[in-house]
């Protein structure tokens, strides 16, 4: 993998081979409809950490008690949307057989796709895990079918379906909404309904797609398309615990925007919900 650089960090200092878990940047907003600026949204969760403890209180796991690796940012050929998903695609098949457990940064919400892609090529049970303000089921948007805006649609053809778990969801048009409902696991407004379809997984591997602006935007404004109405950052927090007790193989934090939120606060919170996925991947990994 190529990167265009690496910003050292005390919980993410193990070397590429002896690291289960890696992370590394997408910085590509090439299709977003609003506010762009997500192409930041790594190099904001890196600034962040740095002055983030690496000890996750709530779990009783330090990251600097384990070989993480972080391999910086995909270099991609940006204004080529096709070509920068193929690039993602080849990283992430990569990674995948070396064994590893990618966990990527955003980045707008289509670098999912290529990441489930090649995770479902492993794993033909694979289940996505979705939180997000927005449906994302779109078939296409102005005539365009790879989109931020159908990423989770093309996902739905996929993988299928019955294994698209959407939680969250407060944001999209009719025709969306009617399409999740009639052929997702289609959990709108909050994330209560989490833990129930999680038992009922079983040892099936799970994608875990984070779009961030699932946050409320009093807790997250730092994102492209901000969306009143969501969930705390506790209820984040927990959930991504609990996610991480089922078998994941992967996962990704999309749409943060580190420039439309001055205060810097969206970065932190970004930061810590990184943090405590990957402590929660440590501690119940399997
Ligand atoms: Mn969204
Ligand atoms: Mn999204």
């Amino acid at each position: 993998m190529r990167a265009r650089r690496l910003v050292p960090h005390e919980g993410f200092t193990g070397t590429y081979d002896e690291s289960a878990i890696v992370v590394f940047g997408v910085p590509f907003d090439g299709t977003v409809s609003n506010r762009p600026g997500t192409r930041f949204g790594p190099d904001g969760i890196r600034a962040e950490l740095d002055g983030l403890e690496t000890y996750s209180p709530a779990l009783d796991v330090d990251l600097a008690d384990h070989a993480l690796c972080d391999l910086g940012d995909l270099e991609l050929a940006f204004g080529h949307a096709g070509r920068v998903l193929t690039h993602i695609r080849l990283a992430c098949d990569q990674l995948l057989a070396d064994g590893k457990r990618p966990v990527a940064l955003g980045g707008e919400h289509l670098i999912s796709l290529p990441l489930i892609e090649a995770q479902h090529a492993r794993h033909p049970d694979l289940c996505v895990v979705h939180l997000d303000a927005h449906a994302d089921l779109r078939e296409d948007y102005l005539g365009e079918p790879l989109s931020h805006a159908t990423v989770m649609r093309r996902v739905a053809e996929r993988i299928g379906g019955d294994s698209l778990f959407q939680f969250g969801i407060r944001s999209g048009t009719k025709e969306e909404f009617r399409f999740g409902r009639a052929h997702t696991r289609f959990h709108p407004f909050s994330l209560e309904t989490l833990s129930g379809e999680l038992d009922a997984l079983g040892s099936r591997p799970v994608y875990l797609s984070v779009d961030l602006d699932v946050l409320d935007p009093s807790v997250l404004p730092g994102t492209g398309t901000p969306e009143p109405g969501g969930i705390g950052f506790h209820e984040l927090i927990e959930s991504l615990h609990r996610i991480a007790r089922c078998q994941v193989v992967g996962a990704d934090l999309v749409e943060l925007a580190p420039s439309w939120d001055a205060s810097g606060a969206s970065n932190a919170v970004a930061a810590k919900a990184l943090r405590e996925l990957v402590a929660g991947m440590l501690k119940f990994g399997r």
